[in-house]
């Protein structure tokens, strides 16, 4: 599958503990990021990461992009809800981009946890079902 992996400044610490924690699950997946958070992220961890701009730089548009051409098949976006982002509508549209196509989105550990729990135990096959996307064009 593969997963993007995203944190704003102040959520970057709790995430890289997160796959730290699932490092062993993140490890059979192809991860994707944003600069920063993927720069840290692979120093942290080890793990390989692709990584896209920075988000404020139009990664998570970059992100999005991926979505929409369906190869990415899960999100995980711990937002900071205390702050003011400059790219906020790059935040939105990639959030909604999700929900255009069903993508499973975690924005903090509390859901991150179920949907990589999730993932260890298959319940997440459904994604390699050809053709699965929405589509409105039809
Ligand atoms: P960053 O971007 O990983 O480059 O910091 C994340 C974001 O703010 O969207």
């Amino acid at each position: 599958m593969n997963i993007a992996l995203i944190a704003h400044d102040q959520k970057k610490q709790n995430l890289i503990d997160f796959v730290t924690a699932y490092k062993e699950i993140f490890n059979e997946h192809e991860l994707y990021a944003t600069g920063t958070t993927g720069k840290l992220l692979s120093k942290e961890t080890g793990l390989s990461i692709n990584r896209f701009q920075s988000g404020p730089l139009g990664g998570d548009q970059q992100i999005g992009s991926k979505i929409a051409e369906d190869a990415m098949d899960m999100i995980i976006f711990f937002r900071d809800p205390l702050t003011a982002q400059p790219h906020e509508p790059d935040v939105s549209a990639l959030l909604r981009l999700c929900d255009v196509y069903k993508v499973p989105l975690a924005t903090n550990e509390a859901s991150a946890e179920i949907l990589v729990r999730g993932l260890s135990s298959g319940w997440l096959d459904w994604r390699a079902i050809k053709d699965k996307r929405v589509r409105y064009d039809d």
